[in-house]
């Protein structure tokens, strides 16, 4: 299977208005998805929210269905979340620390992650060892195997960086894991909808991911994925009556499954569209996407290469669509703000988010412009003339 060009950008309105390089901030959304957003908020102001929840409870269960397709998982094993920081928290949170516990994570890791990990540091003392990348740029594997001690409770890593093309090798740090039964919690939010993902093959026992990014869903979506044989190693860090049943006056059961991750009120309308959104990418097959995006991530980053004064700054020997890089003379902020007058989006990666990885190689800000497979070979032309001229 290949993408068909024209029709993903048929479906796509904002193709027609933007070039658009930040898809791994926010990525433009196809129309069905837009559209099952929109009737479902019509219909909650046409009968009532509640009622119009009832009403959608097959798109709802197709979340929990798409999402397990996705990630060759089961249904039972998914939970929606309203963002990938609050998934992975209710997972990272959920695990009972004790004192001399060790983490082991790349330096790839995500700011808000690598900040969960420093405060429960403040409050149980446990140890951080995060590990080198190799000569490639990716993380380190021997080092990391090295690492490992008989106190280590987790392994914590980034599959694919904020800021920049790396994909760091999950399936290896999972074998890792299975060797020493570590629990391996992925952070899969720019991989999710850009790569194809299988949780047996990886080896991870959680996942976290967002809709807006790779998976095209709207704003204010997440989920998480929890391994069955994990799910009672860990205690969600909140309550309420989704996650749990409240059994006699003293006493509740949590929920059987991974939805006791869950709270209750949720964006229905935003849960529904993410839905459409995973299906949307299941029926152009993660392979192709997956292919093209590679594809188009290579070429820009080969034709920016050429481009006088522009330096790449990507890591890894397996690279995605995120490109990164910085043009003599000019800020990144400088470059973003230039390339929006010309009605093309990217976005900027600064060191203060990236503390173990941009500073180290004495950079303090990259652009990031990244590619979905929807963008074109054309769009890549123009944006490159673009940087060349400013
Ligand atoms: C964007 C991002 C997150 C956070 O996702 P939110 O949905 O904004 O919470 C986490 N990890 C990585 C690698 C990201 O790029």
């Amino acid at each position: 299977m290949t993408i068909d060009l024209a029709h993903v950008r048929a479906d796509t309105p904002g193709c027609e208005t933007v070039l658009h390089f930040n898809n791994a901030g926010a990525a433009l959304p196809a129309r069905t998805v837009l559209t099952a957003m929109k009737d479902h908020l019509d219909r909650e102001a046409r009968i009532g929210g509640y009622e119009a929840a009832d009403a959608a409870a097959e798109d709802l269960a197709d979340f929990y269905a798409g999402l397990a397709a996705l990630l060759n998982a089961d249904a039972d094993e998914i939970a929606f979340v309203e963002n990938a920081t609050r998934a992975w928290d209710m997972a990272f949170y959920g695990i009972r620390f004790e004192p001399g516990d060790r983490i082991v994570t790349a330096r790839a890791e995500y700011v808000s992650n690598y900040q969960a990990f420093l405060q429960v540091q403040k409050r149980i003392p446990i140890e951080i060892d995060v590990i080198d990348n190799d000569a490639d740029g990716q993380v380190d594997i021997d080092a990391m195997a090295a690492a490992i001690t008989a106190r280590t409770r987790l392994i914590a890593m980034t599959h694919v960086p904020t800021q920049g093309g790396l994909i760091n090798p999950a399936e290896a740090v999972g074998e890792l894991a299975r060797a020493h039964n570590l629990l391996y919690l992925l952070d899969a939010c720019q991989s999710a909808g850009q790569l194809a993902l299988d949780v047996d093959r990886i080896g991870c026992s959680m996942l976290s991911g967002t809709g807006r990014k790779y998976l095209r869903g709207p704003r204010g979506t997440g989920f998480l994925y929890v391994r069955k044989e994990v799910l009672d190693q860990l205690e969600p860090p909140f309550i309420d009556l989704q996650a749990a049943t409240w059994t006699t006056p003293d006493t509740y059961e949590w929920r059987a499954d991974a939805r006791r991750f869950e709270g209750w009120e949720r964006p229905v309308a935003g849960q529904i569209a993410l839905a459409r959104a995973v299906r949307y990418a299941l029926d152009l097959g993660m392979d192709a996407i997956e292919a093209r995006i590679k594809a188009l991530g290579a070429g820009l980053r080969d034709r920016l290469t050429g481009v006088p004064g522009v330096t790449v700054h990507d890591l890894g020997r397996n690279r995605g669509g995120i490109v990164t890089f910085v043009k003599d003379g000019l800020t990144a902020e400088d470059v973003k703000r230039r390339l929006a007058d010309r009605g093309m989006n990217v976005s900027v990666s600064a060191a203060r988010s990236a503390q173990l990885d941009l500073p180290d190689r004495k950079l303090d800000a990259l652009v990031r412009a990244s590619v979905h497979y929807y963008n074109s070979e054309d769009e890549i032309d123009r944006f490159c003339n673009a940087v060349d001229r400013l």
